[in-house]
C-alpha cells in the first residue's frame, strides 16, 4: 500500500504493519507499560501518537539508507515498512565495499542520532506527557540502532561485516558464503540467550529475543539463497543453460501427427519451424482447440500458439533474466530465439531446476 514519498522514493507499508500498530497501541496503553502514570483516559491517545513518531522514526532510518545510496547514484526503488521494520529495496549491482558499509551504516547512524535528540528534548522540557514520550523514543531509537547493528545479514550490522568480509577477501561470493554461517551462528547464539532468560523468569524478554533471533535466521536463509544464485546465474548465458530444442514439427503437419510425435519422445511442446525460422509452438494444451474437428485432418498451424504470441529470449539473454520472465509468464517453457528467429532451446521449469541444484552443489564445494 502506497502511502506517500519521501525525496521521491515511494513509501509503501505492509499490512502486517498495521496490525503490528494495533498491537503496539494496546500494549503501549496498558497501566504497567511506559505510559503508566498518565490518566488512562488519555493513555490510548498518547500511546497511538508514540506509535505513529515511532514509524517516522524507522522511516527516517531507511531515508538515511536511500540517501546515502543516492550520493553514490544508486537508485532507491522504494521503503516498505512492515512489522519488524522497513526495508530499503535498492539495487545492489555495481556497488563498492565501501559504498555498501556507508550505506548500512547510515540507518544505525540516524537511529542514534534521533535517540540523542529525543533524549536531550526529554531532559529539557518539565516532566510532562511530552517529556515521557520523546524519553521513550530515545530508548526505543537507540535499541533500534543496537538491533540493526547486530552482525547478521540482512541487518545492518551484517551489511557492513559483509563489506568488510569483501573487501579483505577480495571476493562478494566468498564474504556472503561467509556471512551464511556466521548469521547462522549469531542466530543459534541469541536463540541460547532467549532460552536462558525464558528460564530465569523473564518471559516477555525471552520472547523477544527468540522472535528476534527466529528473523535473523529465516531472513538470512531467504537473502543467502537469492545472493548465492543470483550472482552466478547472471554471469551465464540462456545458450549455457538451455535445454536442446528436440524434434521439431511442420505447420502442415497432421494434429494427430503432433500428438503422436510429443507422446513418443515425452514431451509436453514441440517447436513449429518453416525454413528453419520459428513459426509457433504446440503445447499439450493447444489440442482442446480442436473441439470437434479431427486430429486428422486438421493442420498443425491451426492450433499452434502463433510465434508472434509467445514470449522468447535470446542466447545472450543472462539466465537469472531468463528465469526470472519463465516465473513472470507463469508458462511451462520459454524458447531461446536468435536474431533471425532460428529457435536454438528451450528454458523449462526442469532446466531451473536442474541449474539451481547444480549451482548449489558448487557453491558446497567451494565454501567447503
Ligand atoms: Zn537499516
Amino acid at each position: 500500500m502506497l502511502v506517500g514519498r519521501i525525496a521521491g522514493i515511494p513509501i509503501r507499508i505492509d499490512w502486517s504493519w498495521i496490525l503490528v500498530f494495533a498491537l503496539f497501541v494496546m500494549m503501549l496503553s496498558q497501566a504497567t507499560g511506559p505510559f503508566g502514570a498518565i490518566a488512562p483516559s488519555e493513555r490510548v491517545g498518547v500511546a497511538a501518537v508514540t506509535v505513529l513518531l515511532l514509524f517516522v522514526c524507522v522511516l527516517l532510518h531507511e531515508t538515511s539508507h536511500a540517501l546515502v545510496a543516492r550520493i553514490y547514484g544508486i537508485p532507491t526503488r522504494d521503503i516498505t515498512l512492515f512489522a519488524f521494520g522497513g526495508v530499503s529495496h535498492m539495487e545492489t549491482t555495481g556497488v563498492t565495499p565501501g559504498q555498501q558499509a556507508q550505506i548500512a551504516a547510515a540507518g544505525p547512524l540516524a537511529s542514534f542520532a534521533i535517540g540523542a535528540v529525543s533524549a536531550v528534548v526529554a531532559e529539557l522540557v518539565p516532566w510532562g506527557t511530552f517529556a515521557q514520550v520523546a524519553a521513550y523514543l530515545g530508548v526505543v531509537n537507540v535499541a533500534l540502532g543496537i538491533f540493526n547493528l547486530l552482525p547478521s545479514y540482512p541487518l545492518d550490522g551484517g551489511r557492513v561485516l559483509h563489506a568488510l568480509v569483501w573487501k579483505i577477501r577480495g571476493d562478494r561470493g566468498r564474504a556472503t558464503a561467509f556471512m551464511s554461517s556466521f548469521s547462522s551462528v549469531v542466530g543459534a547464539l541469541l536463540m541460547g540467550a532467549a532460552v536462558l532468560l525464558f528460564f530465569m523468569g523473564n518471559f516477555f524478554g525471552g520472547i523477544w529475543i527468540a522472535l528476534i533471533a527466529w528473523f535473523v535466521m529465516s531472513a538470512a536463509r531467504s537473502e543467502f539463497a537469492a545472493e548465492l544464485l543470483a550472482g552466478p546465474l547472471s554471469h551465464t548465458s540462456s545458450a549455457d543453460v538451455m535445454d536442446e530444442s528436440g524434434e521439431t514439427l511442420g505447420p502442415d503437419q497432421t494434429c494427430a501427427e503432433a500428438l503422436a510425435m510429443l507422446l513418443r519422445v515425452r514431451r509436453r511442446v514441440a517447436a513449429v519451424t518453416q525454413d528453419g525460422m520459428l513459426v509457433g509452438l504446440v503445447s499439450m494444451s493447444d489440442f482442446a482447440k480442436l473441439h470437434d474437428r479431427a486430429p486428422e485432418t486438421t493442420r498443425v498451424f491451426e492450433i499452434m500458439t502463433p510465434y508472434e504470441s509467445i514470449a522468447s529470449v535470446s542466447p545472450a539473454t543472462s539466465a537469472l533474466d531468463a528465469f526470472r520472465r519463465l516465473a513472470a509468464a507463469g508458462h511451462a517453457q520459454l524458447p531461446v530465439v536468435d536474431s533471425s528467429r532460428c529457435l536454438r532451446g528451450f528454458i523449462t521449469r526442469e532446466t531451473v531446476i536442474r541449474v539451481l541444484k547444480f549451482t548449489q552443489e558448487r557453491q558446497r564445494v567451494r565454501v567447503g
